[in-house]
């Protein structure tokens, strides 16, 4: 069995119930998502957990490359890897659902665009990939 960090044990915990677990910094009030120890902005290590919205928007759209092809993603659909900033403030890379190149090419003048967090099984374990808000 793989040892998690426990951060990274109570992330995929909280995906079980359904909740998109962050951390805060109450130093400086960065938000670190997907979730790490300390804070990235002023190295504190006195982060605590919230619960983010899920909610954010996308800032950027980078097509997979076609060699790279991802089964584990393959029941999702097209999808393409967007930078993503949820409204808590944190900003990382993260897969974005329902993006195909023609879509791509509508999104690249609306950036950035509202997106939302959702689960999505995958290979027996829950992760996070993000969807279009439009496409609710
Ligand atoms: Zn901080």
């Amino acid at each position: 069995m793989i040892k998690l960090e426990k951060v990274v044990q109570r992330f995929y915990e909280g995906l079980e119930e359904g909740k998109f677990l962050g951390r805060k910094c109450p130093v400086c009030g960065n938000v670190e998502f997907p979730p790490v120890y300390a804070c990235n902005k002023c190295g504190s290590y006195e982060t605590e957990w919230i619960e983010c919205s899920g909610k954010g928007v996308m800032k950027s759209i980078v097509m997979p490359a076609a060699l790279s092809s991802k089964p584990e993603y393959a029941a999702m659909g097209p999808f393409a890897y967007g930078e993503v900033e949820l409204e808590e403030g944190a900003c990382f890379n993260a897969v974005v659902k329902g993006i195909n190149k023609r879509k791509r090419k509508e999104l690249m003048n609306k950036l950035p665009v509202p997106v939302h967090a959702e689960v999505f099984q995958r290979n027996g374990y829950k992760t996070v990939v993000f969807a279009l808000d439009e496409e609710k």
